[in-house]
Protein backbone atom coordinates (compact mmCIF):
# COMPACT_ATOMS: atom_id res chain seq x y z
CA UNK A 1 0.00 0.00 0.00
CA UNK A 2 1.46 3.43 -0.91
CA UNK A 3 1.70 5.90 2.22
CA UNK A 4 0.14 8.86 2.79
CA UNK A 5 0.80 12.02 5.49
CA UNK A 6 -1.01 14.49 6.89
CA UNK A 7 -0.99 17.19 9.70
CA UNK A 8 -3.05 19.74 11.40
CA UNK A 9 -2.48 22.60 13.63
CA UNK A 10 -4.20 22.62 17.37
CA UNK A 11 -4.25 25.77 17.73
CA UNK A 12 -7.99 27.60 17.63
CA UNK A 13 -9.43 24.21 19.67
CA UNK A 14 -12.21 23.92 16.73
CA UNK A 15 -11.35 23.05 12.96
CA UNK A 16 -12.91 25.59 10.69
CA UNK A 17 -14.81 24.35 7.15
CA UNK A 18 -12.41 24.44 5.33
CA UNK A 19 -9.96 22.42 7.13
CA UNK A 20 -12.46 19.78 7.12
CA UNK A 21 -13.22 19.66 2.97
CA UNK A 22 -10.02 20.69 1.82
CA UNK A 23 -8.28 18.56 4.03
CA UNK A 24 -9.60 16.03 6.80
CA UNK A 25 -12.12 14.39 4.21
CA UNK A 26 -9.29 13.64 2.11
CA UNK A 27 -7.80 12.27 4.88
CA UNK A 28 -10.79 10.20 5.59
CA UNK A 29 -11.06 8.77 2.24
CA UNK A 30 -7.43 7.70 1.79
CA UNK A 31 -6.81 5.36 5.16
CA UNK A 32 -9.43 3.01 2.48
CA UNK A 33 -6.18 3.12 -0.04
CA UNK A 34 -3.00 3.62 2.04
CA UNK A 35 -1.25 3.23 4.95
CA UNK A 36 -2.13 6.61 6.67
CA UNK A 37 -0.27 8.47 8.88
CA UNK A 38 -2.33 11.50 10.52
CA UNK A 39 -0.80 13.89 13.04
CA UNK A 40 -1.95 16.52 15.24
CA UNK A 41 0.75 19.13 14.53
CA UNK A 42 1.77 20.25 18.05
CA UNK A 43 5.37 21.46 17.66
CA UNK A 44 3.44 23.95 14.07
CA UNK A 45 1.58 25.42 17.08
CA UNK A 46 4.22 26.93 19.27
CA UNK A 47 5.53 28.93 15.78
CA UNK A 48 2.92 31.65 17.33
CA UNK A 49 2.14 32.97 20.48
CA UNK A 50 0.58 30.29 22.06
CA UNK A 51 -0.96 29.41 25.85
CA UNK A 52 0.45 25.95 27.41
CA UNK A 53 -2.90 25.11 28.71
CA UNK A 54 -4.91 26.06 25.39
CA UNK A 55 -2.47 23.78 23.44
CA UNK A 56 -3.05 21.30 25.94
CA UNK A 57 -6.33 21.65 26.01
CA UNK A 58 -6.63 22.07 21.97
CA UNK A 59 -4.43 18.71 21.33
CA UNK A 60 -7.12 16.91 22.79
CA UNK A 61 -9.94 18.48 20.78
CA UNK A 62 -7.80 18.03 17.77
CA UNK A 63 -7.68 14.70 17.96
CA UNK A 64 -11.08 14.21 19.36
CA UNK A 65 -12.40 15.98 16.18
CA UNK A 66 -10.06 13.97 13.92
CA UNK A 67 -11.94 10.43 14.99
CA UNK A 68 -15.16 12.41 14.93
CA UNK A 69 -14.39 13.50 11.32
CA UNK A 70 -14.09 9.62 10.89
CA UNK A 71 -10.81 8.51 11.19
CA UNK A 72 -10.41 5.03 12.03
CA UNK A 73 -7.49 4.24 14.87
CA UNK A 74 -7.88 0.51 12.88
CA UNK A 75 -7.36 1.52 9.76
CA UNK A 76 -4.63 5.08 9.78
CA UNK A 77 -2.35 5.93 12.76
CA UNK A 78 -3.44 8.99 14.37
CA UNK A 79 -0.72 10.18 17.06
CA UNK A 80 0.43 13.81 18.06
CA UNK A 81 3.56 15.34 16.74
CA UNK A 82 5.73 15.60 20.14
CA UNK A 83 4.77 12.37 20.85
CA UNK A 84 7.61 11.54 17.86
CA UNK A 85 11.00 13.48 18.82
CA UNK A 86 12.39 12.11 15.44
CA UNK A 87 10.21 14.81 13.88
CA UNK A 88 12.98 17.93 15.36
CA UNK A 89 15.46 15.52 15.32
CA UNK A 90 15.23 15.00 10.90
CA UNK A 91 14.13 18.72 10.80
CA UNK A 92 17.59 19.71 11.81
CA UNK A 93 18.87 18.06 9.18
CA UNK A 94 16.95 19.15 6.41
CA UNK A 95 17.30 23.22 7.63
CA UNK A 96 21.31 22.18 6.90
CA UNK A 97 19.69 21.30 3.03
CA UNK A 98 17.65 24.40 2.96
CA UNK A 99 18.78 27.49 0.79
CA UNK A 100 18.19 30.81 3.34
CA UNK A 101 16.86 32.00 0.08
CA UNK A 102 14.92 29.17 -0.48
CA UNK A 103 13.00 29.61 2.33
CA UNK A 104 12.25 32.78 2.24
CA UNK A 105 10.36 32.70 -0.78
CA UNK A 106 7.51 30.93 1.10
CA UNK A 107 4.69 32.72 0.56
CA UNK A 108 2.79 31.35 4.08
CA UNK A 109 6.00 32.62 5.88
CA UNK A 110 5.79 36.04 3.32
CA UNK A 111 2.24 36.81 4.39
CA UNK A 112 2.01 35.74 8.10
CA UNK A 113 5.28 37.50 9.32
CA UNK A 114 4.17 40.70 7.59
CA UNK A 115 0.99 40.71 9.50
CA UNK A 116 3.52 40.37 13.00
CA UNK A 117 5.58 42.60 11.95
CA UNK A 118 9.35 41.35 11.80
CA UNK A 119 10.49 41.81 15.67
CA UNK A 120 7.21 39.63 16.70
CA UNK A 121 7.73 36.92 14.05
CA UNK A 122 9.90 33.90 14.96
CA UNK A 123 12.45 31.94 13.43
CA UNK A 124 10.32 28.81 13.70
CA UNK A 125 7.65 30.53 11.85
CA UNK A 126 10.75 30.70 9.42
CA UNK A 127 11.34 27.24 9.47
CA UNK A 128 7.97 25.87 9.99
CA UNK A 129 7.63 24.49 6.07
CA UNK A 130 11.20 22.89 6.89
CA UNK A 131 9.89 20.94 10.22
CA UNK A 132 7.09 19.74 7.13
CA UNK A 133 9.65 18.54 5.33
CA UNK A 134 10.90 16.63 7.83
CA UNK A 135 7.46 14.77 9.38
CA UNK A 136 6.23 14.22 5.75
CA UNK A 137 9.84 12.31 4.69
CA UNK A 138 10.20 10.24 7.83
CA UNK A 139 7.36 7.97 6.77
CA UNK A 140 8.03 7.77 3.45
CA UNK A 141 4.80 9.31 2.17
CA UNK A 142 3.50 9.07 -1.17
CA UNK A 143 0.88 11.31 -0.87
CA UNK A 144 0.09 14.15 1.24
CA UNK A 145 -3.56 15.24 0.98
CA UNK A 146 -3.73 19.22 1.95
CA UNK A 147 -5.81 22.25 0.88
CA UNK A 148 -4.09 24.26 -2.02
CA UNK A 149 -2.22 26.50 0.33
CA UNK A 150 0.12 23.80 1.07
CA UNK A 151 1.04 23.20 -2.43
CA UNK A 152 4.15 24.99 -2.17
CA UNK A 153 5.14 23.88 1.38
CA UNK A 154 5.04 19.89 -0.46
CA UNK A 155 6.91 21.48 -3.55
CA UNK A 156 9.60 22.45 -1.43
CA UNK A 157 9.57 18.78 0.08
CA UNK A 158 10.09 17.13 -2.95
CA UNK A 159 12.76 19.36 -3.69
CA UNK A 160 14.71 19.15 -0.37
CA UNK A 161 14.22 14.84 -0.76
CA UNK A 162 15.80 14.66 -4.20
CA UNK A 163 18.54 17.12 -2.81
CA UNK A 164 19.26 14.75 -0.20
CA UNK A 165 19.04 11.71 -2.43
CA UNK A 166 21.07 13.37 -4.65
CA UNK A 167 24.11 14.47 -1.94
CA UNK A 168 23.85 11.18 0.22
CA UNK A 169 22.25 8.51 -2.52
CA UNK A 170 18.98 7.31 -2.49
CA UNK A 171 16.86 7.90 0.80
CA UNK A 172 13.90 9.40 0.79
CA UNK A 173 10.31 8.90 -1.62
CA UNK A 174 9.86 11.96 -3.61
CA UNK A 175 5.54 12.28 -2.18
CA UNK A 176 3.11 14.46 -4.32
CA UNK A 177 0.36 16.64 -3.13
CA UNK A 178 -3.15 15.11 -3.03
CA UNK A 179 -5.19 18.26 -3.63
CA UNK A 180 -8.79 17.73 -4.43
CA UNK A 181 -9.77 20.46 -6.78
CA UNK A 182 -13.18 21.15 -5.82
CA UNK A 183 -12.54 21.62 -2.48
CA UNK A 184 -8.92 22.88 -1.97
CA UNK A 185 -9.38 26.12 -1.60
CA UNK A 186 -12.77 27.11 0.51
CA UNK A 187 -13.21 30.88 1.13
CA UNK A 188 -14.33 33.39 3.97
CA UNK A 189 -18.07 33.83 4.13
CA UNK A 190 -17.08 37.79 4.57
CA UNK A 191 -14.22 38.38 1.94
CA UNK A 192 -14.61 35.48 -0.50
CA UNK A 193 -11.19 36.36 -2.03
CA UNK A 194 -9.30 35.24 1.06
CA UNK A 195 -8.90 31.40 2.26
CA UNK A 196 -10.97 30.58 5.83
CA UNK A 197 -8.09 30.76 8.04
CA UNK A 198 -7.76 29.72 11.68
CA UNK A 199 -5.61 32.52 11.59
CA UNK A 200 -6.48 35.12 9.62
CA UNK A 201 -10.31 34.84 9.24
CA UNK A 202 -12.60 37.03 10.92
CA UNK A 203 -15.15 35.40 13.55
CA UNK A 204 -17.72 36.06 10.88
CA UNK A 205 -15.90 34.94 8.23
CA UNK A 206 -14.80 31.10 9.59
CA UNK A 207 -17.07 27.99 10.29
CA UNK A 208 -15.72 26.42 13.49
CA UNK A 209 -17.02 23.16 13.86
CA UNK A 210 -17.44 23.35 17.42
CA UNK A 211 -19.45 26.60 17.27
CA UNK A 212 -23.31 26.18 18.04
CA UNK A 213 -25.30 25.22 14.97
CA UNK A 214 -26.86 28.35 15.53
CA UNK A 215 -24.41 30.45 15.03
CA UNK A 216 -22.80 28.73 12.13
CA UNK A 217 -26.07 28.87 10.36
CA UNK A 218 -26.57 32.58 11.13
CA UNK A 219 -22.82 33.02 9.53
CA UNK A 220 -24.03 31.69 6.14
CA UNK A 221 -27.47 33.64 6.58
CA UNK A 222 -24.94 36.89 6.43
CA UNK A 223 -22.45 35.47 3.46
CA UNK A 224 -21.32 37.74 1.25
CA UNK A 225 -22.19 37.28 -1.86
CA UNK A 226 -22.74 40.39 -4.67
CA UNK A 227 -25.94 42.62 -6.21
CA UNK A 228 -26.78 40.58 -8.92
CA UNK A 229 -29.15 37.79 -7.86
CA UNK A 230 -28.35 34.79 -10.36
CA UNK A 231 -27.06 31.07 -8.57
CA UNK A 232 -24.38 30.68 -11.31
CA UNK A 233 -21.08 28.97 -10.32
CA UNK A 234 -18.66 31.24 -11.52
CA UNK A 235 -15.65 31.86 -9.09
CA UNK A 236 -14.27 35.00 -10.85
CA UNK A 237 -17.08 36.80 -11.14
CA UNK A 238 -19.38 35.67 -8.26
CA UNK A 239 -16.55 34.03 -5.37
CA UNK A 240 -19.31 33.97 -2.73
CA UNK A 241 -22.15 32.80 -4.32
CA UNK A 242 -19.42 30.20 -5.90
CA UNK A 243 -18.02 29.33 -2.30
CA UNK A 244 -21.22 28.44 -0.87
CA UNK A 245 -22.01 26.54 -4.08
CA UNK A 246 -19.24 24.49 -3.27
CA UNK A 247 -19.92 23.91 0.48
CA UNK A 248 -23.53 22.64 0.02
CA UNK A 249 -22.28 20.84 -3.19
CA UNK A 250 -19.64 19.03 -0.87
CA UNK A 251 -21.54 18.22 2.31
CA UNK A 252 -24.57 17.17 0.12
CA UNK A 253 -23.25 15.04 -2.13
CA UNK A 254 -25.27 16.93 -5.08
CA UNK A 255 -23.62 18.33 -8.35
CA UNK A 256 -23.53 21.89 -8.58
CA UNK A 257 -25.40 21.91 -12.02
CA UNK A 258 -27.62 20.16 -10.33
CA UNK A 259 -27.94 22.82 -7.63
CA UNK A 260 -27.79 25.74 -10.23
CA UNK A 261 -30.68 24.24 -11.67
CA UNK A 262 -33.13 23.83 -8.50
CA UNK A 263 -31.80 26.94 -7.71
CA UNK A 264 -32.62 29.21 -11.01
CA UNK A 265 -35.47 32.00 -10.30
CA UNK A 266 -34.60 31.91 -6.51
CA UNK A 267 -33.17 34.33 -4.20
CA UNK A 268 -29.93 34.12 -2.76
CA UNK A 269 -31.85 33.74 0.53
CA UNK A 270 -33.12 30.57 -0.49
CA UNK A 271 -30.27 29.00 -1.24
CA UNK A 272 -28.54 30.76 2.55
CA UNK A 273 -31.79 29.38 4.18
CA UNK A 274 -31.32 25.54 2.78
CA UNK A 275 -27.39 25.76 3.29
CA UNK A 276 -27.66 26.91 7.04
CA UNK A 277 -29.88 23.97 7.65
CA UNK A 278 -27.68 21.57 5.68
CA UNK A 279 -24.59 22.76 7.59
CA UNK A 280 -26.65 22.26 10.93
CA UNK A 281 -27.36 18.75 9.98
CA UNK A 282 -23.85 18.44 9.32
CA UNK A 283 -22.22 19.61 12.50
CA UNK A 284 -25.18 18.62 14.98
CA UNK A 285 -23.90 14.79 15.18
CA UNK A 286 -19.82 15.97 14.31
CA UNK A 287 -19.93 18.12 18.15
CA UNK A 288 -21.99 14.91 19.22
CA UNK A 289 -19.27 12.26 18.77
CA UNK A 290 -16.46 14.88 19.53
CA UNK A 291 -18.24 15.58 22.86
CA UNK A 292 -18.11 11.95 23.48
CA UNK A 293 -14.16 11.34 22.94
CA UNK A 294 -13.39 14.38 25.15
CA UNK A 295 -15.40 13.20 27.65
CA UNK A 296 -13.26 9.51 27.65
CA UNK A 297 -9.91 10.52 28.11
CA UNK A 298 -8.62 7.51 28.99
CA UNK A 299 -9.63 6.17 25.64
CA UNK A 300 -8.68 8.82 23.64
CA UNK A 301 -4.80 9.44 25.31
CA UNK A 302 -4.87 5.56 24.86
CA UNK A 303 -5.73 5.61 21.15
CA UNK A 304 -3.15 8.54 20.59
CA UNK A 305 -0.04 6.29 22.91
CA UNK A 306 -0.84 3.11 20.57
CA UNK A 307 -0.53 5.67 17.18
CA UNK A 308 2.51 7.30 18.63
CA UNK A 309 4.18 3.92 19.53
CA UNK A 310 3.15 2.96 15.82
CA UNK A 311 4.68 6.17 14.04
CA UNK A 312 8.04 6.07 16.00
CA UNK A 313 8.79 2.46 14.25
CA UNK A 314 8.50 3.76 10.83
CA UNK A 315 10.17 7.11 11.92
CA UNK A 316 12.77 5.79 14.09
CA UNK A 317 13.86 3.52 11.10
CA UNK A 318 13.85 6.08 8.55
CA UNK A 319 16.05 9.29 10.89
CA UNK A 320 18.17 6.04 11.34
CA UNK A 321 19.19 5.42 8.11
CA UNK A 322 18.85 9.39 7.36
CA UNK A 323 21.80 9.65 10.42
CA UNK A 324 24.22 7.44 8.28
CA UNK A 325 23.58 8.59 5.05
CA UNK A 326 24.40 12.21 6.64
CA UNK A 327 27.83 10.39 8.28
CA UNK A 328 26.77 11.05 11.77
CA UNK A 329 28.76 8.60 14.04
CA UNK A 330 26.30 6.03 15.01
CA UNK A 331 26.08 6.00 19.13
CA UNK A 332 27.27 2.70 20.84
P1 LIG B 1 -3.50 28.91 9.82
O1 LIG B 1 -4.31 30.01 9.21
O2 LIG B 1 -3.10 29.16 11.25
O3 LIG B 1 -2.37 28.43 8.94
P2 LIG B 1 -5.25 26.93 8.78
O4 LIG B 1 -6.65 27.40 8.81
O5 LIG B 1 -4.50 27.03 7.50
O6 LIG B 1 -4.49 27.68 9.96
P3 LIG B 1 -3.91 24.43 9.24
O7 LIG B 1 -3.91 23.60 10.46
O8 LIG B 1 -2.68 25.22 8.90
O9 LIG B 1 -5.17 25.42 9.31
O10 LIG B 1 -4.27 23.54 7.99
C1 LIG B 1 -4.72 22.18 8.08
C2 LIG B 1 -5.13 21.68 6.71
O11 LIG B 1 -6.30 22.38 6.27
C3 LIG B 1 -4.07 21.94 5.64
O12 LIG B 1 -4.01 20.80 4.81
C4 LIG B 1 -4.58 23.11 4.86
O13 LIG B 1 -4.16 23.11 3.52
C5 LIG B 1 -6.09 22.88 4.95
N1 LIG B 1 -6.84 24.13 4.82
C6 LIG B 1 -6.73 25.20 5.64
N2 LIG B 1 -7.56 26.18 5.26
C7 LIG B 1 -8.23 25.71 4.16
C8 LIG B 1 -9.22 26.26 3.30
N3 LIG B 1 -9.71 27.48 3.50
N4 LIG B 1 -9.67 25.51 2.26
C9 LIG B 1 -9.18 24.26 2.04
N5 LIG B 1 -8.23 23.68 2.82
C10 LIG B 1 -7.75 24.40 3.87
MG1 LIG C 1 -2.39 26.80 7.51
Amino acid sequence: RPRALSGIQPTAGSFHLGNYLGAIRQYVALQETHDAFYMVVDLHAITVPQNPMELRANTRIAAAQLLAAGLDPERCTLFIQSHVPEHAQLAWVMNCLTGFGEASRMTQFKDKSAKQGADRTTVGLFTYPILQVADILLYQADSVPVGEDQRQHVELTRDIAERFNGTYGDTFTVPSAHIVRETAKIYDLQDPTAKMSKSASTAKGLINLLDEPKVSAKKIKSAVTDTDTVIRFDPEHKPGVSNLLTIYSTLTGTGIPELEEKYQGKGYGALKTDLAEVMVEWVTPFRARTQEYLDDPETLDAVLAKGAEKARAVAAETLAQAYDKVGFLPAK
